[in-house]
């Protein structure tokens, strides 16, 4: 039988966000002309935008991994914790974050006291979604792959309880099918 996520809707294919993902880092790769930018992966919800974004830069960059928790099941517990920190120094790199979702913010806002508080030449955000409805505090990211309503979502990355990560689209999760 065909693999049946508990989704309302596709709301973002595959082709979609490919796309996408390809003019992202294009736009990054002409922003970013001539400096060698490390790019920081937010385990686990960005992984699979992360891989696809990386392998379409066009300019000499490093990657890094680091990964938060402050969700439970659909809601966000408000209070952001460091599970894995970046291995380099970053003091005088250019930092792109690169993230699945930014909700109410206080994920972006946690990264960028910490991060700065480390002295990089520049950190910038990218994410796949934004769910701009949602904010509790003040953040914009620069990259931005699309704007969507406030629902929850799963797939290409994004979990409901760690499932449903492998999606290879982005859906609306029907929580009454969990
Ligand atoms: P923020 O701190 O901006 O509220 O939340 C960012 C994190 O919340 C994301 O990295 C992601 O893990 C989680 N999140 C926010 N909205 C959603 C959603 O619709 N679906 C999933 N799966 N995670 C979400």
């Amino acid at each position: 039988m065909a693999y049946q996520a508990p989704i309302k809707r596709v709301l973002i294919s595959e082709e979609q966000i490919n796309t996408r993902v390809k003019e992202l880092a294009k736009q990054i790769s002409a922003d970013y002309a001539g400096k060698k930018p490390l790019l920081v992966c937010i385990l686990r919800g960005a992984s699979l935008f992360f891989a696809n974004l990386v392998k379409n830069m066009e300019i000499d960059c490093t990657i890094d991994f680091m990964s938060l928790s402050s969700y439970q099941g659909t809601a966000s517990s408000g209070k952001v914790r460091m599970l894995l920190d970046i291995r380099d120094d970053i003091k005088d790199k250019d930092v792109i974050i690169v993230e699945d979702i930014v909700d109410t913010g206080l994920t972006g806002v946690y990264l960028k006291e910490m991060l700065n508080a480390r002295k990089p030449a520049s950190v910038e955000f990218c994410t796949l979604l934004d769910k701009p409805q949602n904010r509790k505090v003040e953040i914009k990211p620069k990259y931005l792959g699309f704007s969507i309503q406030n629902e929850f979502v799963v797939g290409y990355g994004l979990d409901y309880n760690e499932l449903y990560r492998n999606l290879p689209y982005v859906g609306v999760f029907d929580e009454t099918k969990k």
